[in-house]
Order: C-alpha cells, then sequence, then structure tokens
C-alpha cells in the first residue's frame, strides 16, 4: 500500500471515529472490531502471515544452501569423531550400494561436546565429503510462544533442503541444528511442553519421512552440549542413531589445530607451538583460533612483522584470564602479591618439576597475579598426586603467613580449590575414612577435609620455610619484571640452591 493511501485511510477512520463518538455510540461495538482488523492486516503486509516468516533469511540459511568449502582436513585433532562421522558417511555417499543391500539409511547423526569443539565444522565437511548442500538453524529459532509455529518451521526447512538439492542437481543435503538440546528436551518436562511435543514430534516425522522413498536424501546432522537433556525418542536406532563425541583436544590435537590456524600467519623462529600446545590443556578448537588471533594483534601492537613466542605466551594469558586491567595496587599489596605467587611457584616446581609456566603480577580480569601451570592431560589421580594439588593450592597462603606475618583473602579461590581436591579424595576412598558413601554426615566430612588440608599445610610450611632467602630473591626479580617465565624462574631457583 504506497504511504500516502495508508495517510488517508488513517485519517478517515480517525474522523469516523470522532463523528461516531459525537452521535454517542457504544465505543467498544467500534473498537474491539477495529483492533481485530488493523492486527490482521498488520500481519498479512509485514510478512504474509505467521508460516511465511521463517524465510530463508532468518533461519540464516539462504547463503548456506550450496556445498560448504569446509574439508575434514581443516580440522585438527578429533580423531576418533572424524573416523566416526566419515565411517557413518559411507552410508549416504555410497546410497545405491547400500540401498542395494538393504541397508537401510542413516537419518541422523549426532554430534555431543563442549563449545567450540569444531562440531560445526565438522557438520560442513560432512556436507563437503558427500557433496550435499548444507543448511543450518539452531535449536532456539524453532521454539517460540506460539504452537503449531516450530513444527512449520521444520517442515519448511525440510523442504527448503530438498529444493536446494534440486535446484543445485545434487543427490543430498545436510541439515545442520545446533543446540538440539533447546528443540528436543525430554517431552513433557517443559512449562510450554504442548509448543515442544509438536515442533519434536514434527522433526521426527521428517527424519522418517526422509527415506529412500525420496529422491533427495536428507541427513540431520544435530549438536548438543547436554545429550542427556534429550527426549528419547530422538536417539531411538532409526533416527539419530550415530551419537559422536567431540571432546577437547589433548595436545597431539591441540598442536594439530594450532598448525592449521598457524598456516596463513608469519612465525618467527623461536616459536615452538608444541610449547604452546603443553600450556593449553582445556583449551577448545575456538580458543586456539582465537589464541593465534590475539597473538598476531600483539606483534602488530608490538610493530613486529612476525609473530613471536612471546606474542603467543602473551595470547595464553589473554584467552585463559582476560585482557590486563588497570588496577593500581598500593606497594604493599603488589609486594603480597608476588610472595603469594612465588609461594605457589617454588612449590609447585619441588613437587612436580618443570611444572610453571609463567608467573606474573600483573593484575588480568580478577586476578591480581597467578602462575600458570604446563599441564599434561590425566585421567586417574593417585593419593599423592591429589595431595600434592593441594601442596600448590596453600602454598600461596603459607607464603603470605611465613613472610608477612598473615594470611589475606587473596586466597579465597586457592582454599576452595584445596577443599574440591580434599573431597575428591575422601570420596574416592582414598582418606583414612576409607570407603564412604555420598551421604556421609557433613561434620564427619567437614572435618576429613579440614584434617588433610591442615597436613599439607604443615608440610608446605616446612618446604618453604627453608627456601626463605631464595624467595627473597625471586620475589624482588618478579616485582622488578612483573612477569617471568617458567624456565627463567627454574634457572633462578636451581641457581640459588647450586650457590
Ligand atoms: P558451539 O558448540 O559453540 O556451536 P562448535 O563445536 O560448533 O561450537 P565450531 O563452530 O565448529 O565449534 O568452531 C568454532 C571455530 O573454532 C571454528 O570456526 C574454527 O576456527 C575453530 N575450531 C574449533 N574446533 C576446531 C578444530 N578441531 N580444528 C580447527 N579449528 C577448530
Amino acid at each position: 500500500m504506497a504511504k500516502w493511501m495508508k495517510e488517508i485511510t488513517l485519517g478517515a477512520a480517525l474522523a469516523a471515529l470522532v463523528l461516531v463518538v459525537l452521535w454517542g455510540v457504544d465505543l467498544n461495538l467500534i473498537l474491539l472490531p477495529l483492533a481485530a482488523l488493523t492486527l490482521g492486516a498488520l500481519l498479512l503486509t509485514s510478512r504474509g502471515g505467521l508460516t511465511a516468516r521463517f524465510s530463508p533469511a532468518r533461519l540464516g540459511v539462504g547463503d548456506s544452501s550450496s556445498v560448504p568449502a569446509v574439508t575434514f582436513a581443516q580440522i585438527g585433532g578429533q580423531e576418533i569423531a572424524k573416523r566416526e562421522l566419515l565411517e557413518a558417511l559411507t552410508f549416504l555417499k555410497e546410497s545405491p550400494k547400500t540401498r542395494q543391500l538393504g541397508i537401510r539409511p542413516l537419518k541422523g547423526v549426532l554430534l555431543v561436546g563442549p563449545p567450540g569443539t569444531g562440531k560445526t565444522l565438522m557438520a560442513k565437511a560432512a556436507a563437503n565429503y558427500t557433496a550435499s548442500v548444507f543448511l543450518a538453524a539452531s535449536g532456539s529459532q524453532f521454539v517460540q510462544m506460539y504452537a503449531g509455529v516450530g513444527a512449520s518451521r521444520v517442515r519448511q526447512l525440510f523442504q527448503q533442503a530438498r529444493s536446494a538439492a534440486e535446484r543445485e542437481k545434487k543427490r543430498s543435503a545436510i541439515i545442520f541444528i545446533d543446540e538440539i538440546d533447546v528443540l528436543g528436551p525430554k517431552r513433557g518436562k517443559h512449562a510450554s511442553h504442548l509448543e515442544y511435543d509438536q515442533t519434536l514430534n514434527e522433526l521426527l516425522t521428517q527424519m522418517d519421512g526422509a527415506d529412500s522413498a525420496h529422491d533427495i536424501q536428507v541427513l540431520v546432522v544435530a549438536a548438543t552440549n547436554r545429550a542427556d537433556l534429550l527426549d528419547p525418542a530422538l536417539l531411538r536406532p532409526g533416527r539419530f542413531d550415530r551419537i559422536v563425541q567431540v571432546d577437547l583436544p589433548d595436545k597431539a590435537g591441540r598442536l594439530h589445530i594450532l598448525e592449521i590456524h598457524a598456516a596463513n600467519k608469519p612465525l618467527a623462529e623461536d616459536v615452538s607451538l608444541e610449547q604452546i600446545a603443553s600450556e593449553t590443556q582445556g583449551f577448545s578448537g575456538a580458543h586456539l583460533e582465537n589464541l593465534l588471533n590475539e597473538a598476531a594483534i600483539c606483534a602488530l601492537r608490538g610493530g613486529r612483522q612476525v609473530i613471536e613466542q612471546a606474542d603467543l605466551r602473551e595470547a595464553v594469558e589473554k584467552v585463559m584470564l582476560g585482557e590486563k586491567s588497570n588496577r593500581l595496587l598500593r606497594k604493599e599489596e603488589r609486594e603480597r602479591v608476588a610472595y603469594h605467587e612465588v609461594g605457589h611457584a617454588v612449590v609447585s616446581e619441588l613437587v612436580k618439576p618443570g611444572s610453571v609456566a609463567t608467573i606474573t603480577v600483573v593484575p588480568r580480569s580478577r586476578a591480581l597475579g597467578y602462575i600458570r601451570q604446563a599441564q599434561e592431560e590425566q585421567y586417574l589421580y593417585t593419593q599423592d598426586q591429589l595431595l600434592r594439588g593441594i601442596q600448590v593450592c596453600v602454598a600461596g597462603a603459607v607464603m603470605e603467613e611465613l613472610v608477612l606475618g598473615q594470611r589475606s583473602t587473596g586466597a579465597a579461590n586457592d582454599i576452595e580449590q584445596a577443599v574440591q581436591l580434599a573431597k575428591r579424595i575422601v570420596f574416592s576412598g582414598l582418606s583414612p575414612l576409607g570407603i564412604v558413601s555420598s551421604d556421609l554426615p557433613s561434620a564427619v566430612l567437614h572435618d576429613a577435609v579440614v584434617k588433610i588440608i591442615r597436613a599439607q599445610e604443615d608440610a608446605v610450611r616446612e618446604m618453604l620455610s627453608e627456601r626463605l632467602e631464595e624467595v627473597r630473591e625471586i620475589a624482588a626479580r618478579l616485582l622488578d619484571e612483573e612477569s617471568m617465565s617458567g624456565h627463567a624462574f627454574r634457572e633462578l631457583l636451581q641457581g640459588r640452591r647450586a650457590s
């Protein structure tokens, strides 16, 4: 409708309303139908009604309905996940052969794992590998206030996938649904369960309908961080019957991912990606990609043409702990932080030589200073290893007490960690209590935890009081230089010992 026509209509409607009021007609008789008419007109003029609102552009699939360029070679680590997915995809790739053998086509693959581990990349690579068109959506896009909208969106998505494949003359389509747990939680568990049930039922119907009778085969690849929240109907054979675990990468995986993302970046000769991989335990692929990007920004800020190891170290800290904060500490506070961190570092080095990666008194985010430890992946811990972990945690507070006479609130997080480790000892049956049940009375648990931590504090007090001179020297150097690499710290500690 032209703008001038809208204005004339609106003006006429207002004039009519005023006249009607002047004649003394009941306003309710006029306003209710008028409101209904306006709402209807709005819905029609906006996007052609409720269902048509779910356009490809809104779904975010408009541009992504062709075959993506991502290949499995661009995904680092995840060897097992890649192998499992590739195996599942042979069914799609060689569908005439599998059909001949009467093998039921695969309808869904569920990728389960923490954020940023490459689930979206895997789905794209799967589309590339099978020459399928690729459409992406997120579970939250289907769930609306109005019952029935989600279900119609699911229908549209499958329809779109088939038409895109036909248009591009492909035999198959891959629909990627991120956050499937939002769309497919256990039925009847959610407050607005009617809408959830309808949406989920429609997805199941569409997946069941996506069988060999159609020319275009549609495979749904869904991703979630919480497979335990999913409705069991989704996991029934014939639906998402392939569940692929996509975990955080181990050291070799991290190195592979770093190599992939460093390929387009100039690295200095001193760079050891292997060292960075060993210092980044717990990082996802997305963290590692971000790390290399931050390192490049750091080199740019420093006016360097190539990325140096120091840039990568700085980036590790930024990704791990956030940007440097401009909090100004008082001199005594800075000194206390330095002793606290050197305490942690000395004990870490004594209980596990070579474990300190960095010590710093530069505040970042909420930390006033910190040490970073290089850790290998470890899945099982002995009692001794857990006790040594507690020793490193309490070393900061004990150091403050030894040098400055009193502890401070700065150790609160360390104590929390020590308590968690002590509880792990107790519930693994490694404490003097032996095997305990999970409903151990809280007073007994408290006593056991305190006993374990106190004993480690005593051991640490002994270790550190023998080394107070070294500690003072290293702390003074740290205050001067602000940050120290693990290597420099070890040289200082060992040099002092040797002399
Ligand atoms: P989310 O669960 O948050 O959706 P995701 O598991 O789908 O995350 P992706 O979106 O695939 O993670 O990854 C985000 C980015 O992180 C990728 O674009 C890529 O740059 C990087 N990345 C993640 N994992 C890997 C990997 N295994 N190899 C290479 N790069 C990776």
